[in-house]
């Protein structure tokens, strides 16, 4: 193996596109501003770390392939995530009702705090592979010309520094200034999409209550539907600290609907804006243990950048993750899109190296192939919120939103209906699943059964949720 690669960002796009490159070059260099912490620490280059992330197994798959050898499910469980089956550990309440608590413990995903994510899958991938090494500096722009991308210019604590290399992997997140640096050399008129709901996300971190000894992932999902601002909340399990257990809960409203930040804003919004209240009666008895941290600016946005269609693309870069297209996080999407990208860049070392012409080109258009479910996803929802930017809903769009509405129902009493949604939500297939002759005929059919109009607890939460409200009354 000879060649080098440098990869931009140390977030879960970088490290895992490291991860991916490892066995095709002779030494991985990843670019990183901030100091990392050998711990699960909050950091200033991942400031959507405050907020929920969900893992969904499609990017635990992408994760498995590229870390062969190593039981990623079970890291991650010994490392404090938590596992939650969407079948039968999952309180999600949608539109048109609640979703049954199914007998199948099936499609799981993982929850825990973006630091101890992060942290671990940094962790995993510098302890086996040992071409791989983090340098601390900052990106300012790259090196070469239109024809051949050779390296980056970086910024560390000792000066200016020019980093040499044979690939360049841009993973720098939703904030990469990589349209200005391919300007530079001479490659300008990318196309860029932007879709904006302006989504505001609302956070803080709770001690779950001692009389709460298990709770179930609780989802309120935002209603598309009605014309008004979607407004949704969540209750996370995360890992416990030395205190014990804790949840994240996050709110989130389109714009005209933002949960506030302060404290009691924050709760009230729990009761006021939320289609149920039960968010509301659990934290109210839950001791705060952060502030409430509100993001910022235009972090919820959905953007995508066509390098794909690009008529000029310089051998030798391929931007992935973040830095190549954002999808509104009420979706749970871009780590795991991140992860499967990597297993792009992987496989297209196949049967080239990192001299092969072409080879850049080649893994660009590859892996913008991962984006169009997951922004037909986002965008489909999102343009029917009012005050949305970017798009307007098409004839075909509203077709489609009363397809997936439909769907959406139906799979809330109707395992095999749901199955089939979770399988997209969870990126395990592109949305085309939702047309399969077998699914298609049953969300034609319609419900098979009542929709669940009331809260689906089981006999030990309804005592729990009994005993909170009681006391909230007192
Ligand atoms: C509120 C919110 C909630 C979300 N929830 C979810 C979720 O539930 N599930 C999910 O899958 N996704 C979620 N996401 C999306 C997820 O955070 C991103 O898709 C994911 O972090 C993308 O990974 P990345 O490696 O491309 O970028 P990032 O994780 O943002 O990493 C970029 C890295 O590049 C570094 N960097 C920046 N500039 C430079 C430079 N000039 N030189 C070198 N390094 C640089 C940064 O410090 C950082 O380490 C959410 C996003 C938001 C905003």
């Amino acid at each position: 193996m000879t060649g080098r690669a440098v990869v931009i960002g140390a977030g879960i796009g970088g490290m895992l596109a490291a991860a991916a490159l490892a066995p095709a070059v002779g030494d991985v260099v990843v670019v990183e501003p901030d100091a990392l912490a050998d711990g699960p620490h909050q950091r200033k280059g991942l400031p959507q770390g405050q907020h929920a992330h969900l893992l969904m197994a499609g990017g635990l798959d992408a994760m498995r392939s590229l870390l062969p050898g190593l039981d990623v499910r079970r890291y991650l469980l010994d490392a404090g995530a938590v596992e939650v089956s969407l079948a039968s550990g999952l309180l999600a309440r949608t539109p048109d009702g609640w979703f049954s608590r199914f007998r199948h413990d099936s499609h799981h995903l993982l929850t825990c705090t973006r630091a101890l994510l992060d942290w671990a899958v940094r962790a995993a991938v510098l302890s086996r592979l040992s071409n791989v090494k983090i340098v601390q500096g900052k990106a300012l722009g790259l090196v070469g010309t239109a024809q051949r991308v050779q390296g980056v210019r970086v910024a560390t604590d000792a000066g200016e520094d020019l980093l040499r290399a044979d690939l360049v992997v841009d993973a720098g997140g939703r904030g990469s200034r990589i349209v200005h640096w391919l300007a530079d050399l001479g490659i300008d008129g990318i196309q860029e999409k932007v879709v904006d709901t302006g989504l505001t996300n609302a956070t803080r971190i709770y001690r779950r209550p001692a009389v709460v000894t298990d709770w179930p992932l609780t989802l309120l999902q935002a209603d598309p539907y009605r014309g008004e601002p979607g407004r949704s909340g969540m209750i996370l399990p995360i890992e416990p600290d030395d205190g014990g257990e804790r949840w994240m809960v996050s709110l989130a409203g389109t714009k005209g609907g933002e949960p506030p930040a302060d404290p009691a804003g924050f709760l009230a919004y729990t009761f006021d804006a939320l289609a149920d209240p039960v968010i509301g009666e659990l934290i109210s008895h839950a001791e705060p243990l952060t502030d409430v941290v509100r993001t910022r600016g235009r972090m919820t946005r959905n953007v995508r950048r066509y390098f794909e269609q690009s008529a000029k693309w310089p051998e030798g870069l391929a931007v992935v993750g973040d830095a190549l297209a954002t999808f509104n996080p009420a979706y749970g999407q871009g780590m795991s899109v991140a992860a499967q990208q990597a297993v792009t860049l992987r496989d297209a070392f196949d049967r080239a190296d990192v001299t092969t012409p072409g080879l850049a080109r080649g893994i660009q258009r590859a892996v913008a192939e991962h984006v169009d479910g997951p922004w037909t996803t986002a965008v489909s929802q999102d343009v029917l919120y009012p005050f949305v930017t970017g798009a307007a809903p098409t004839v075909a769009d509203r077709v489609a939103a009363r397809y997936a509405r439909r769907v959406a129902a139906t799979a809330t009493v109707s395992y095999p209906v749901a199955r089939a949604l979770w399988d997209v939500t969870g990126l395990r297939a592109g949305p085309a699943r939702l047309m399969s002759p077998g699914t298609l005929l049953k969300v034609l059919l319609g419900p098979p059964a009542p929709l669940n109009t009331e809260i689906p607890l089981k006999p030990r939460e309804r005592r729990t949720h009994r005993e909170l409200r009681c006391v909230l009354q007192e």
